[in-house]
């Protein structure tokens, strides 16, 4: 797997780079966000491993510069930064994980070996299934033809368990997707906003699209 690590602390860069290549990764260094950049626009990676605190251009300048979908690689955002709002502020630039320092190097690999297996996602195409149409350029959703009036967080949702059909989502995990850096987020506003959703599919027709794996999160199967 061919890997850029864009790290500035010259330390962690060392140990990573010697950890990733001992485990079979080739691995590239930069040490700012103009030359990961130089090194993204000339070279193709599986995988980035971004620090978000970067000299000259930080790490969020880098997710924008990176396409939106096809031959992207997968970002896994490295980051000192440990709150709710960090984490969704990197997801929703574009980064496909987050790990927060100090992290275990075990933790970084399994994250990564993940990422490897998930499928790219054509992040603007429309999606379809049973029934449910969302177009995520539009931010619109139907069933059967009709317009479902979803709010944001709960197309935000649909979105997510619709991309990743037949993976349940934990609580934790949908609010830091979803939920956004509202202060009043928490496992309950997770389940209130799942019930409004469901509620408005089932008011449209569309009933037991989204399942409930108890003690596990939530899925569409
Ligand atoms: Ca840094």
């Amino acid at each position: 797997m061919n890997l850029l690590l864009v790290e500035d602390s010259e330390r962690l860069q060392r140990t990573l780079a010697l950890g990733l290549r001992a485990v079979g990764f080739t691995v590239d260094v930069a040490g700012d966000g103009v030359e990961a950049n130089g090194f993204l626009a000339a070279f193709g990676y599986d995988c980035v491993v971004l620090d978000l605190g970067l000299p000259r251009l930080d790490g969020f300048g880098v997710l924008r510069t990176l396409p939106a979908g096809g031959a992207r690689p997968r970002v896994l955002v490295l980051s000192a930064r440990d709150q709710v709002s960090d984490r969704v502020a990197a997801l929703n630039a574009g980064a496909d994980d987050y790990l927060v320092k100090p992290f275990a190097f075990d933790e970084l690999l399994a994250r990564l070996h993940a990422l490897a297996r998930r499928p790219v996602e054509a992040r603007c195409d429309a999606l379809e299934h049973a029934g449910v149409r969302l177009d995520p350029r539009s931010r619109s959703a139907w069933w059967n033809g009709t317009a479902l009036r979803l709010a944001p967080r709960e197309f935000a949702l649909l979105e997510v368990l619709m991309r990743h059909r037949g993976r349940v989502f934990p609580r934790t995990e949908i609010l830091e997707r979803i939920a956004g850096s509202d202060s009043e987020a928490s496992d309950r506003g997770v389940e209130v906003l799942v019930f409004g959703l469901r509620r408005k599919l089932a008011e449209a027709g569309c009933a037991n699209l989204i399942e409930n794996r108890r003690g596990a999160g939530y899925l569409i199967p």
